[in-house]
C-alpha cells in the first residue's frame, strides 16, 4: 500500500514527495514541526499539539500555511488515506522558499508545508514500554529557545545516536549545572521515594511537551502529587522510578541510567499505570472530537488553501 505525503496544498505518492532547494527549512532550519501520536485511528492530544504549533510559528513570525479549520481536515485526512491505526504524523511548516538570504524574504513569501503519516507496530512499542528502556546522559548544548519546536535538531540526533551505540533508549541531557533539562525527544520525569512525580519546570530550557502537560492534569484529577522541578542524574539515579514521554513514546519508564539500574531495574508499576492512563484517557478524548462531516468539506477545499 503506498504512502501519501502531503506538500505544499497537494496529496503526492510519498516517493514523488519534493520540496525545493531554496526552502528556509533546508538551508536555514528556519521552520518548526509538530508530530501527533495515533493510536487505535484516533489523533491523541490534537488541540494541545494545534495550540503549541501556533506558538512556535507566532515566536518566529512564520505566517499560519492555513486556517486551523482547513489544517485539522488535512491531518485528518492523512490519517485516513494512509490507513495509520498506530503511528504518527509529522508537520512541518517553513518560512517558505525565497533566493537564499538570512534576512526574512518578503512578507508575501507562502509558508512552506509538509505532512507525512508513518505507521509503527503497536505491539512492538508497547513491549518497549513494558520492559522499559535504558538511558544516558550527555551535556545538553542547544541553543536558548528550546521551548519553540524549531526543525534545528542536530545536538538532539547526536545525542540519540550516542545512545544508539551505547544501546540505550534515549539521552537525557545536562545543564552546566549538572541538573537534567530533558531528553532528546521527550521529557524527562521521576517518581521520588515518597511518590512525589518530578519533572522540570517549564521555561526556555526544556520543550514543553504535550504529553507531560496532559500527564500533570491527569496526575493532579487523581490526586497524586506533582512537582516542577530540576533534578540532577544522581537523584534519579536513585529515585523509585523514572520514566519519559512524548507523543510517540506516551509514557515510557526507564530503568537504567547511564549504567544504573533505576529502583528495582524493572519497568515500574507507578510509570506503567500512568502510561495506561494516558493512553486511555487521549484516546477517548481523540474519538469525542472525531471530524465531524463540515470539517470533511473544509478539507476538500483546505487542501489547496495554500495561501
Ligand atoms: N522534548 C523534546 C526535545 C522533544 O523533541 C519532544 C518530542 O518530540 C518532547 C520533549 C516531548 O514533547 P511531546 O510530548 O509534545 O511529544
Amino acid at each position: 500500500m503506498s504512502r501519501i505525503a502531503y506538500v505544499n496544498g497537494q496529496y503526492v505518492p510519498h516517493r514523488h514527495a519534493r520540496i525545493h532547494i531554496e526552502d528556509r527549512g533546508n538551508q536555514f532550519a528556519d521552520a518548526v514541526y509538530e508530530v501527533w501520536g495515533v493510536r487505535d485511528g484516533a489523533l491523541m492530544d490534537f488541540d494541545g499539539h494545534m495550540t503549541r504549533l501556533a506558538r512556535s510559528l507566532g515566536e518566529l513570525k512564520i505566517r499560519r500555511p492555513m486556517s486551523d479549520a482547513a489544517l485539522s481536515a488535512v491531518i485528518n485526512r492523512m490519517v485516513e488515506i494512509n490507513h495509520i491505526r498506530n503511528g504518527l504524523i509529522y508537520l512541518q511548516v517553513s518560512r517558505g522558499q525565497a533566493r537564499r538570504d538570512h534576512v526574512f524574504p518578503p512578507a508575501k513569501t507562502r509558508p512552506g508545508i509538509m505532512i507525512t503519516a508513518k505507521s509503527l507496530n503497536a505491539i512492538k512499542s508497547e513491549a518497549r514500554a513494558q520492559k522499559g528502556i535504558g538511558v544516558i546522559t550527555r551535556p545538553d548544548i542547544r541553543w536558548g529557545r528550546r521551548d519553540i519546536k524549531s526543525v534545528s535538531l542536530l545536538p538532539n540526533v547526536l545525542a540519540k545516536q550516542a545512545a544508539a551505540e551505547a544501546g540505550a533508549g534515549e539521552c537525557w541531557l545536562v545543564d552546566p549545572q549538572g541538573f537534567v533539562t530533558e531528553a532528546s525527544s521527550s521529557n524527562a520525569w521521576i517518581v521520588t521515594k515518597d511518590d512525589v512525580l518530578v519533572t522540570r519546570a517549564a521555561s526556555q530550557d526544556i520543550l514543553n511537551g504535550i504529553t507531560r502537560r496532559t500527564l500533570f492534569a491527569l496526575a493532579e484529577n487523581a490526586g497524586l502529587r506533582t512537582e516542577e522541578r530540576a533534578f540532577t542524574v544522581e537523584e534519579a539515579q536513585s529515585a523509585r522510578e523514572a520514566f519519559v514521554t512524548s507523543a510517540s513514546a506516551f509514557v515510557t519508564p526507564v530503568v537504567e541510567i547511564d549504567g544504573k539500574p533505576v529502583g528495582n531495574g524493572h519497568a515500574g508499576s507507578f510509570s506503567l499505570q500512568l502510561r495506561a492512563t494516558y493512553v486511555a484517557t487521549a484516546n477517548e478524548r481523540a474519538r469525542k472530537r472525531a471530524p465531524r462531516p463540515s470539517v470533511w468539506l473544509v478539507a476538500q477545499r483546505g487542501e489547496r488553501l495554500v495561501n
